[in-house]
């Protein structure tokens, strides 16, 4: 995703909390807030003055998410420094060391998290793919800010890099929930169903993901490396 120019830092009040969040001009037609990690992200229009009253109007939504973050990287606080793979934490020197041989070129190093990742995806993803009769194109791996998977009109498969830190159960429901939207485009009561056949805790695995949406986006890691 390319954005036309750099974000706008600003700090402002927000209730009795002071909070700081980004503002991202667009080709977008009117305004939205989103969190992308921890932080608060409003995306305008290009040509927009006035973008304050957007945070006033939304301030009760801004407080209980940024509370509900907080509360989930507080539980999860063991998970800030270590880096992550299949949900397991691990040292990040020794990782390095151990697979990299000390090679601290982030370009390397990401590209070789990105080659584990596909094999990864592309083994689970050829499984579902004959299991549900459904044909795929490409894999690829991307650095997604905003979500952790998409597929395209052509069949193509976009997962998003910190998978790599996803426990395997959850990797497992992110592909075949792509695979599954090859088929069918929304998340229609045919398509729930395909899916609880495979995970009947999908809700639990959904709640998961949501988990370790704002853990990764807050580890020391993956802000570092992605
Ligand atoms: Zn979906």
């Amino acid at each position: 995703m390319k954005e036309s120019s750099k974000p706008l830092r600003v700090t402002s009040k927000i209730g009795s909390k002071k909070i700081t969040y980004f503002v991202i001009k667009r080709n977008v037609k009117y305004p939205r807030l989103e969190f992308r990690g921890n932080f608060l992200c409003i995306v305008v229009p290009k040509d927009i003055k006035n973008f304050r009253y957007i945070i006033e109007k939304k301030e009760k939504w801004i407080l209980n998410k940024l509370d509900f973050i907080n509360k989930i990287l507080e539980r999860n606080k063991n998970l800030t420094n270590k880096f992550i793979i299949f949900g397991v934490p691990t040292n990040i020197e020794k990782f390095q060391s151990n697979l990299l041989s000390g090679n601290k070129n982030k370009v390397k190093i990401r590209n070789f998290l990105r080659h584990i990742l596909f094999q990864k995806i592309k083994n689970i993803a050829e499984e579902y793919s004959k299991k549900f009769g459904i044909k795929y194109n490409k894999i690829f791996i991307r650095n997604q800010k905003t979500k952790w998977a998409s597929c395209s009109s052509k069949k193509n498969l976009s997962f998003n890099i910190k998978i790599l830190s996803l426990p395997e159960a959850l990797i497992n429901y992110l592909v075949l929930h792509e695979i599954l939207h090859l088929k069918e485009k929304k998340h229609s009561e045919n398509f729930i169903l395909m899916i609880k056949k495979e995970f009947p805790n999908y809700k639990e695995i959904e709640e998961q993901l949501t988990n370790y949406w704002f853990i990764l986006n807050n580890n020391y890691w993956w802000k570092n490396f992605s």
